[in-house]
């Protein structure tokens, strides 16, 4: 049983929206929210020029849908061109970050290194942090899946205390599936889920990892969240291009309500 991890459903944006279409769609999905799935945690991370923007409508409307940032950087403030720190996420209402997407490390070219500071980073200034792994196509053929996640999820937490892990979310995302319209097979996506727990218990003990939450995301759509979300170590998912229509993110948040 799941029962005791809530499920948490974010839409990451990416690049996409303007300010006003990033105001109503933020608007429209938190009005269709309305009571549709209680015991799910749901947030969207607009670009980082329109957070201000969203997240004061959302305050204004007393959303409960939560904004957070698609990445931020480690250092507090000083001379880093075009990057973001932690407390000017928080100024401008932010309660939870992505970190290590894998457009962030694959075409971006993000280390592992940069990637556990960054995690280091959001966790001590409170922020929920969703650390993304996962592996490319050929890593999948090549049979490497459950070492690559391994690995990533071994570097992106060192120095993580036991106490920060309530704050911690971690999201599988085959590299494969982001974007394209493939999905891992329920069965598929659980398998890696249950190993990446495996780790999380031999980093943290078993009953910390039973309580960390571990998102699916890789082309969830309505049709297929209820599947996905009904394996046991799937806690909802982190969704790109689905989030973009309301309507579609909220019948996948509502999928989330009913994998309890
Ligand atoms: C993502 O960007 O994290 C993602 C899962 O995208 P999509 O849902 O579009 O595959």
């Amino acid at each position: 049983m799941k029962s005791h991890r809530s499920p948490i459903v974010v839409g990451n944006w990416k690049m996409n929206t303007d300010r006003r279409s990033a105001v109503e769609l933020a608007l429209t999905t938190s009005k269709g929210l309305g009571s549709t799935a209680p015991g799910v945690e749901v947030g969207v991370c607009p670009p980082y020029v329109y957070l201000d923007a969203v997240a004061s409508a959302l305050r204004e409307a007393r959303s409960p849908l939560a904004v957070g940032g698609q990445d931020l950087y480690f250092e507090s403030l000083g001379a880093f061109t075009g990057e973001i720190s932690a407390s000017m996420l928080k100024d401008v209402g932010a309660t939870l970050v992505i970190v290590g997407h894998s457009e962030r490390r694959h075409v971006i070219g993000e280390t592992d290194f940069v990637i556990n500071k960054k995690v280091l980073t959001a966790l001590a200034a409170g922020l929920t942090c969703i650390l993304c792994i996962g592996e490319t196509l050929e890593q999948r053929q090549a049979g490497q899946t459950d070492a690559v996640n391994e690995r990533q999820l071994r570097l992106g937490l060192v120095g993580v205390d036991a106490d920060q892990l309530g704050r911690l979310v971690i999201a599988y995302e085959p590299v494969w599936a982001i974007g394209t319209g493939k999905t891992a097979t329920p069965a598929d996506a659980q398998r890696a889920h249950k190993a990446a727990r495996g780790v999380l218990a031999s980093l943290y003990g078993p009953a910390a990892a039973n309580g960390i939450r571990v998102q699916y995301g890789g082309s969830v759509k309505p049709d297929n969240a209820v599947e996905l979300f009904a394996q046991p170590d799937i806690d909802g998912g982190l969704i790109g291009g689905a989030s973009l229509k309301a309507d579609d993110f909220l019948a996948i948040v509502r999928a989330a309500g009913r994998s309890g």
